[in-house]
């Protein structure tokens, strides 16, 4: 399927790896030039490389903190204006509900709720002006099921997600929608570093551990890069224009609810 997306600008956020990488080669694929970031700038780098040598578009790499007031601004001084925006950066730690002090939890707020409204804030005025936009925030499933170790996931992602449900209806007639995707089990360096600690818990080998959390997804595996970040170019593309707010949970059917 043509995305009718060819030629656009897209900045993919916390991309050299996982999920935003995902996101940054199906936007590639689909003819999108790219600001692609990480901190760590040797595997952003081979990253963009790969992009470019595999797509043949314009790629642009920025090692910076995307949860910095200093980090956004030296993304955003190299991308200018843009036409698609993901949102994403890495995850809060799991622990227990009475571990957390407020610092953990204005942490957990700058990285998966402030800094995306923030480059929301940033970008989405352009696409405005320009009549076309498209901006995807990766979220996790704990927005629709909360996973209890992750509790400071759970509160900063919900608190984006009733950010997004207003702030997509304030722009949408502008020609600009926001949505966000919602993670289930991927497997990426995150979802291992998640396995490890049940590994050394339950007395298994890593393998074992990613088998049974396996057995708890309907698919009976963990999801892919390729699949996520398909989904994300649908949403980038020009036949999501009538999906506004949603949130599209991709989870291969492990968040059992009927809605
Ligand atoms: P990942 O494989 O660990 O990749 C994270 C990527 O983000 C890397 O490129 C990393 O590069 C970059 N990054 C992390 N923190 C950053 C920061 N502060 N500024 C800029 N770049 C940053 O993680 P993932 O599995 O793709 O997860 C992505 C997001 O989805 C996380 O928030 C995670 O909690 C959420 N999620 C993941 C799953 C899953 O199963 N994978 C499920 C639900 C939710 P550097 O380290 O070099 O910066």
């Amino acid at each position: 399927m043509d995305l009718g997306i060819k030629g656009k600008r897209a900045v993919i956020c916390a991309s050299s790896k996982g999920l935003g990488f995902g996101c940054a080669q199906a936007l590639a694929a689909a003819g999108c030039d790219l600001v692609m970031n990480a901190r760590g700038q040797e595997t952003l780098e081979a990253a963009a490389e790969k992009i470019r040598s595999e797509h043949g578009v314009s790629v642009e790499a920025v090692a910076a903190d995307i949860t910095t007031d200093v980090g956004r601004a030296d993304v955003l001084s190299v991308v200018g204006s843009a036409d698609i925006l993901v949102n994403n950066a890495g995850g809060p730690p799991p622990g227990m509900w009475h571990d957390w002090d407020r610092d953990d939890f204005i942490a957990a707020l700058d990285a998966n709720m402030l800094s995306p409204i923030a480059m929301i804030k940033a970008l989405v005025p352009g696409m405005m002006e320009r009549g076309w936009g498209r901006v995807v925030n990766i979220t996790s499933q704990s927005v629709k099921a909360p996973i209890p170790q992750l509790g400071l996931s759970n509160a900063a992602r919900t608190g984006l997600t009733g950010y997004v449900a207003g702030t997509s209806r304030q722009v949408a007639g502008s020609g600009v929608t926001i949505n966000n995707l919602l993670p289930g089990i991927h497997a990426t360096d995150r979802a291992q570093a998640l396995d490890g600690p049940v590994a050394e818990r339950e007395g298994i080998t890593l393998e074992e551990a990613r088998a049974r959390r396996s057995a708890t997804i309907p698919v009976g595996r963990y999801g892919t890069l390729e699949e996520f970040g398909s989904v994300c170019a649908f949403l980038c593309s020009q036949h999501a224009g009538f999906m506004v707010g949603q949130n599209i949970l991709l989870d291969g059917g492990a968040t059992n609810a009927t809605i």
